[in-house]
């Protein structure tokens, strides 16, 4: 194992498939994953984004990413496979049935297709492996046919038992480390936030399996709730897949979609009714200030490093990931310093952002690696308000021992621990499987929802209409390549690069050579 990870092609993942044969079905294939220099790396990713508008249809795309090209590269638009289109108005019922023919297309790429190497001119079998799948919770749940909230072991990582609100109708289970103040703590009072049980593929495998084989449906139903699975997965087919280390928790969807706004309601008083009198509510007036200086702060920044930031207070509605991650790593540290009643909470967030910029960084050494467990693990023992016995003795950074944060060992304030929360736990992990957090995040699926958007002109026949704009698309592409075409001669307009983007480039190709005054 390389000491700094860079990519995926570090990750403990790739690098034990180097060492194992290939097998298709009951099939051991004479030659090992990746043992050909020619051997493609796939990723699989799938999402759910609504086709028009102001309508809660919602369709699912399945995307492949091919990481043997550059980084820089394989995320680009033009580089990223659209497999398939689930249609709306549902979630699917049987995603498997959706994804079937992909998966004969890529176990036939395992096999080897018979490909033309023009360098040496001739054959060879060109073999491909999806070595990893990525999406939001929901999305690779369906894929892992995990059972989500309504299983009593929500996590996909790790088998920790959910946990409901007492004497509530309400089915939610929720994620928390310490249960010595539930009336219910079930069969483990604490759990150890770096000795979490993991699941392992066998296990995993021989869950799925024994949940298909029960003999009556009502234990079928017990067993699924049990374990917290469904039933065997069909892209378990692909022997270069693991589960559940091959489906790692999205980082943006995880940080950016949830966790920061999370925090913002609950500073601004609005998490779910709870926060009346609590401590880390910022005054009403004073959150209004942290807002409209937000706001007014990006307008200094150059429009190259990113779009102006809304302001949290009034217009949190119009925040994205984007702008979630500039106002959260970059604004929001200097814009909270003493606006908390108690400075913990400040203290806390600032523990965050910088366990974050560990985790985005593009080279990660393992003892960052093992820093960003620690941080993780004492951030989320101090949003629980956990004992110190808890803590990492290994950590450089102290925990807080707040008097109380956001969860204060109250049973009724269950809902703030999210598998979310939880899911951050398995972040230190996923890197020593699967590389940085940039190789499996979801900002290129949710770029490829938004050019799909675009593309749809019918609302008649939106699916036949993205279809017939794919299947155009993909020709033009082979054409190009057929007669080495530019896209001039294509007929296509020349690419439009904004002033801010040439402004960028300039400063990046003449490093050194601007000083600031
Ligand atoms: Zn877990």
């Amino acid at each position: 194992m390389p000491r700094m990870t860079t990519d995926i092609f570090d990750g403990l993942h790739y690098h034990l498939l180097l060492g194992e044969r290939v097998v298709v079905g009951d099939r051991m294939l004479p030659h090992n994953y990746f043992s050909d220099h020619c051997d493609i790396v796939l990723g699989f990713a799938t999402n759910s984004f609504a086709p028009f508008k102001k309508r809660k249809h919602t369709m699912w795309i399945l995307l492949i990413f091919n990481y043997n090209l550059p980084p820089d590269q394989r995320f680009q638009k033009d580089n990223i496979l659209c497999a398939g289109i689930i249609p709306s108005p549902k979630k699917p019922w049987d995603a498997d049935s959706f994804i079937y023919p992909l998966i004969q297309e890529l176990l036939e790429l395992v096999d080897g297709v018979s490909t033309y190497d023009s360098l040496s001119s001739s054959l060879f079998a060109l073999h491909a492996y999806v070595i990893t799948g990525f999406g939001d919770i929901p999305a690779v749940s369906m894929l892992m046919h995990m059972k989500g909230h309504n299983g009593s072991r929500p996590c996909r990582m790790c088998e920790i038992q959910g946990i409901g609100i007492p004497d509530l109708q309400n089915r939610t289970l929720y994620m928390l480390l310490s249960r010595r103040d539930h009336p219910k703590p079930m069969d483990v009072v604490e759990y150890h936030p770096v000795r979490l049980l993991l699941r392992s593929h066998d296990s995993f495998m021989a869950q799925a399996k024994s949940v298909l084989s029960a003999p009556t449906e009502i234990q079928r139903e017990e067993l699924s709730k049990a374990y917290g699975i469904k039933g065997v997965p069909l892209l378990s087919a692909l022997g270069s897949l693991r589960f559940p280390q091959s489906f790692p928790y999205d980082f943006m969807h995880l940080i950016w979609e949830n966790l920061i706004p999370n925090l913002v309601l609950f500073w601004s008083g609005n998490y779910k009714g709870m926060d009346e009198g609590q401590p880390y509510v910022l005054p009403p007036d004073m959150w209004q200030v942290v807002g409209a200086t937000s706001a007014k702060a990006t307008k200094m920044i150059p429009l190259s490093f990113g779009v102006p930031i809304p302001n949290p207070a009034k217009d949190s509605s119009y925040f994205t990931s984007s702008t979630w991650s500039v106002w959260s790593l970059f604004i929001a540290p200097t814009m909270l310093q003493r606006r908390f009643p108690d400075e913990c909470y400040y203290q806390h967030f600032c523990s965050l952002v910088r366990i974050l910029n560990l985790c985005l960084q593009f080279k990660i050494s393992k003892e960052e690696i093992n820093e960003i467990e620690s941080g993780i693990c004492e951030w989320v023992v101090d949003y629980e308000r956990c004992v110190p016995p808890f803590i990492s003795k290994k950590s450089k950074v102290g925990s807080i021992h707040a008097p109380s944060l956001y969860y204060q060992h109250k049973p009724e304030w269950l809902p703030a621990c999210l598998l979310k929360i939880h899911a951050l736990l398995h972040i230190p992990d996923q890197i020593r499987w699967m590389g940085p957090c940039w190789t499996t995040w979801a900002f290129p699926i949710e770029r490829q929802c938004g050019y799909f958007q675009c593309i749809i002109h019918s609302r008649l026949n939106p699916y036949a209409n993205m279809s017939q704009h794919l299947t155009d698309l993909s020709q033009l592409r082979q054409v190009k390549i057929l007669y080495n075409l530019t896209d001039e001669e294509l007929g296509k307009p020349p690419k439009h690069i904004s002033l801010q983007t040439k402004r960028l480039e300039d400063c990046k190709s003449r490093p050194g050579t601007f000083t600031l005054v």
